[in-house]
């Protein structure tokens, strides 16, 4: 037993190994483990407010980003048709070469200076949301020589709680590399695989400045835009 001053003593019956608390306390101090990206309890880019311009991936650097300049819009629902509003929508790229800006790329690619391939904008009140970006480059993805993924743009949709977090991918219509692309050809449905590719959209489209893309997403239901899980 033990006989520290402060050590109360516990009462006859109760003085078993087994009920006492103290054996069963931890003997070294805890562990503090370092946080990682999964541990994250909120979006990755920040608590900031989403600010005016952060869905303007043309306007995160002093010059402009090489490659072709498109409006991204859509609409996102839920599974009856109606609006998703306040949903966080966040967007990451490869840059018109193909290139990502973190440090697992490593193919022999140019970085752009002017283009970071990350953004972030909220859903209004009718579930709309708008971004201007480039449209990104097909990258290998080493399998084969014929393994490329097609163009594409990552997106995360956020609701209240980290909880409901929707991830799914754009792909671009008519992209040839499409057929074969190693993530959308796992999805065995074409009807469903036909829901990750935008539409061209000129009623978005700048003149002489920017093409248009539409991207619809609902969530869940029947016709469920494929999320990756
Ligand atoms: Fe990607």
């Amino acid at each position: 037993m033990y006989t520290e001053p402060w050590y109360v003593q516990l009462p006859e019956g109760f003085s078993t190994p087994e009920f006492d608390t103290k054996i069963w306390s931890p003997k070294k101090p805890l562990v503090i483990v370092e946080p990682r990206l999964f541990d994250a309890s909120a979006p990755v880019y920040g608590y900031g407010e989403v600010g005016p311009t952060d869905n303007d991936l043309l306007a995160q650097h002093d010059g402009v980003p090489m490659g072709e300049h498109i409006i991204v819009h859509g609409r996102v629902t839920d599974s009856w048709g109606r609006p998703a509003r306040n949903l966080l929508i966040e967007i990451w790229q490869a840059n018109a070469a193909g290139k990502y800006v973190h440090d697992h790329d490593n193919t022999p690619k140019p970085h752009d200076p002017h283009f970071t391939g990350a953004g972030r904008t909220l859903t209004n009140a009718d579930g709309e949301y708008r971004f201007r970006t480039i449209k990104p480059g097909a990258y290998p993805w080493w399998k084969d020589r014929e393994s490329w993924r097609a163009q594409h743009i990552h997106f995360s949709l956020t609701g209240r709680g980290l909880a409901e977090r929707y991830v799914t991918q754009m792909q671009f219509p008519g992209d040839p590399l499409l057929e074969r692309d190693p993530v959308v050809s796992t999805i065995p449905d074409a009807k469903a695989r036909a829901r990750l590719v935008a539409q061209l959209d000129w009623d978005a489209a700048i003149t002489g400045v920017a093409i248009g893309y539409r991207f619809d997403i609902v969530l869940g239901g029947f016709y469920a835009t494929p999320a990756e899980h």
